[in-house]
C-alpha cells in the first residue's frame, strides 16, 4: 500500500534576501520573497507529503497571517510535517523534486539539498531526489522573476 502526493510552489526573486532552497543557502545576487524564508523546495515537498495523506497544505498548517511564521526556517515547518506524517502511521518512502530556475545554476547544490532534506525528514539520503532545470528563457521563470518547484512524495505505512 502506498500513497502519493504532489506539491507545487513558486516565489518571486528580490534583492536583499538570502536564497534558501532545500535548507541550503545558495550564493546569488537575489533571494526569494515570502513570509517565511521562502524556501520553495521545502514548501513544495511539504505540500506533497501532506497531500498524500489528505492533511491539507502548509498554508493551512502555518498561515502567513501568523507573525510566528515571519522569516520562519522552513526546515522547522518541514520537520513538523514529517512529524505529522509519522503520527498518522506513515513514512516517507521517496520524494522527487524538480526546481525550475533560469538562474542561478542549482545542479551543483543538489547533493547538499538532498542531504539536508533527508536529515530533516529522518529519511535515507537516497530517498530524496532533486533535479534542476531552466525554463528555456520562457515566461516569468525565463525572465528571472522567480522560480517554481514541483514535488512528488510517496508514503508507505510505517513499520
Ligand atoms: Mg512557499
Amino acid at each position: 500500500m502506498t500513497r502519493v502526493g504532489i506539491g507545487y510552489d513558486s516565489h518571486r526573486f528580490a534583492s536583499g534576501r538570502p536564497l534558501v532552497l532545500g535548507g541550503v543557502t545558495i550564493p546569488h545576487s537575489q533571494g526569494l520573497t515570502g513570509h517565511s524564508d521562502a524556501d520553495a523546495v521545502a514548501h513544495a515537498l511539504a505540500d506533497a507529503m501532506l497531500g498524500a495523506l489528505g492533511l491539507g497544505d502548509i498554508g493551512r498548517l502555518f498561515p502567513d497571517s501568523d507573525p510566528a511564521h515571519k522569516d520562519a526556517d522552513s526546515m522547522l515547518l518541514l520537520a513538523e510535517v514529517a512529524r505529522r506524517v509519522r503520527a498518522s502511521g506513515w513514512a516517507l518512502q521517496q520524494a522527487d523534486i524538480t526546481v525550475v530556475a533560469e538562474v542561478p545554476k542549482l545542479a551543483p547544490h543538489a547533493a547538499a539539498m538532498q542531504t539536508r532534506l533527508a536529515q530533516v525528514l529522518g529519511a535515507e539520503g537516497s530517498a530524496v531526489s532533486i533535479k534542476a532545470k531552466t525554463n528555456e528563457g520562457m515566461g516569468f521563470i525565463g525572465r528571472g522573476e522567480g522560480i517554481a518547484v514541483f514535488a512528488v512524495a510517496t508514503l508507505v505505512p510505517a513499520r
